[in-house]
């Protein structure tokens, strides 16, 4: 069997790569120059049967394994990605249509130190002590693996999404099926095609392909023990839906809506920055994206100038030229999407910057800011996913919560302001499983990830998101 090659995103099934096995294929895009650049297996049902089959295969010997020899795996794996880091961040770039420099500098670092904090994580799992509970039992409580997890990964971050999920499900014992979203195929082959040297056949196995029939046939699939998704609610909804049939676990991080709440004694000039980026990284397709501006009225036009002046800062353009920080949207379809909901703005709704393509090819879509809008509006109840901001008024803390919370949304959440006590009191009432002060978008592995309300449940990162990959155990013993 030929290995996948980095034009050519195939199937990794126990431990070898193969091909589609009704042999579909479908071209992979550079959104930043709408050039097909290379293809992807347009897998099946069957594939997905043939994948499920070696990790069921391959579980029993690999969670007998000690957690120390699984972590040297993981760790083993981490110092491959960084010995092949610009071959992976040169395709994480290209196929989502990332700057380079962003996945250089921000995410791939982040990527291959998250691989290691979870490889360690799932040595010190956490549980009630050990003892006699009742006179003459002694009771053992057991982190087990859950068996075979099926991991489906979306666009915006493929390989970030892939070792949040892969890293701790391995360490803990679990086998795995990973697909990958159908628009970046390229970097998640090849770190799969890296694990293959360090992991046992089986172990992790991918399967490329569309939502459905790839990610729907692997959410319902009897050999499938959790299910861990990242997407829209859509999406997250069928998988719950599939995996409800099997009575199957299922970890839900799905969409965002963050409110961003500034007070007028916020250190506003420090705030420029800070919020362009949060709002703008990723051409704003971030789930937890600075996008949805509250500011208390008399300091909007302040802000609004400000942030477009931030905004307009920013280098747009060629994802391959190291001074580029913003790029075009992931598909065309995505664009299509994110400009209907700017073309369908209400009258009572300004353009603040932006709202039209720049002269560039690819998907590019200008940061926009829309000022102006009502809170039922679809630009504030929606998650838009793009390079916009909106901004509405507050008139008092009460106002700033009520808005802040109106969204069915309950991911992330920001609030500005120098008054601590306003800060915790705010922070304490927000409906979001994250909230920053004086600050936005800012994250790491010991701490988890996960939202509330259509967000999702259950959670990724930190000691929490590792044990999502475990099932506990009680053996009591009567000694009689
Ligand atoms: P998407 O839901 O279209 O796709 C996500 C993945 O689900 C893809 O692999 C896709 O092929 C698969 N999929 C689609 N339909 C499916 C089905 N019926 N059954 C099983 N799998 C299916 O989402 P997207 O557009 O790729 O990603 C963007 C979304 O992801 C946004 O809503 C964003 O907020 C969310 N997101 C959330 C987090 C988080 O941590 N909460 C992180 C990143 C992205």
């Amino acid at each position: 069997m030929s290995t996948s090659t980095e034009t050519e995103a195939r199937n990794f099934i126990a431990g070898g790569w193969v091909d589609a096995a009704a042999g579909g294929h479908e071209d992979v895009v550079n959104p930043a120059t709408a050039e097909a650049i290379g293809t992807m297996a347009a897998s099946t049902a069957a594939d997905v049967d043939a994948a499920v089959a070696a990790a069921r295969e391959a579980f029993p010997a690999w969670r007998a394994q000690t957690p120390a020899r699984r972590a040297q795996a993981i760790f083993a794996l981490a110092d491959l990605c960084q010995a092949n880091f610009d071959e992976l961040a040169r395709l994480e770039a290209l196929d989502a249509g990332k700057p380079l420099t962003a996945v250089r500098e921000d995410e791939l670092p982040g990527v291959i130190d998250g691989m290691r904090f979870f490889a360690g994580g799932a040595r010190t799992l956490s549980g009630p002590a050990s003892t006699n509970y009742m006179e003459g039992q002694t009771s053992i409580m057991r982190r087990e693996p859950v068996g075979v997890v099926g991991a489906i990964t979306p666009w915006n971050y493929p390989l970030w999404q892939a070792v949040w999920k892969l890293a701790p499900a391995i360490a803990t014992g679990n086998t795995v099926v990973l697909k990958p979203a159908e628009t970046t195929p390229l970097a998640t082959a090849k770190l799969v095609e890296l694990a293959g040297q360090v992991l046992p056949s089986g172990v992790l196995n991918l399967v490329q392909g569309f939502g459905d029939p790839v990610g729907a046939a692997l959410a319902g699939h009897p050999g499938v023990d959790l299910v861990s998704f990242t997407g829209s609610v859509r999406a997250g909804q069928a998988v719950a839906h599939a995996a409800a049939d099997g009575v199957k676990r299922v970890v839900m991080e799905l969409g965002g809506n963050a409110p961003v709440i500034v007070f007028e004694d916020a250190d506003l000039d420090a705030s420029f920055e800070t919020l362009a980026a949060a709002g703008l990284y990723n051409a704003g397709q971030e789930c937890t994206a600075a996008s949805r501006i509250l500011v208390a009225s008399g300091i909007e036009d302040r802000l609004v100038e400000g942030l477009a002046a931030a905004a307009r800062k920013l280098r747009i353009g060629d994802t391959m030229d190291p001074a580029t920080e913003l790029g075009p949207l992931n598909s065309a379809a995505h664009r299509d999407r994110v400009e209907g909901i700017l073309a369908r703005r209400p009258a009572h709704a300004e353009l603040a910057l932006g709202g039209g393509r720049p002269d560039l090819p690819g998907y590019f879509v200008e940061p926009t800011i829309v000022t102006g809008l009502h809170q039922d509006d679809e630009l504030i109840q929606e998650e838009i996913f793009g390079p916009v901001f909106t901004v509405q008024t507050f008139d008092s803390e009460e106002e700033a919560l009520r808005l802040g919370n109106d969204t069915r949304f309950g991911l992330a959440a920001s609030v500005w302001t120098s008054d601590v006590g306003r800060a915790i009191r705010v922070g304490n009432q927000l409906d979001f499983g994250t909230v920053w002060i004086n600050n936005h978008f800012a994250f790491s592995p010991e701490l988890p990830v996960g939202g509330f309300g259509e967000s999702g449940y259950g959670k990724e990162g930190s000691s929490l998101g590792v044990e999502e990959f475990t099932r506990v155990k009680v053996m009591t013993i009567n000694a009689g």
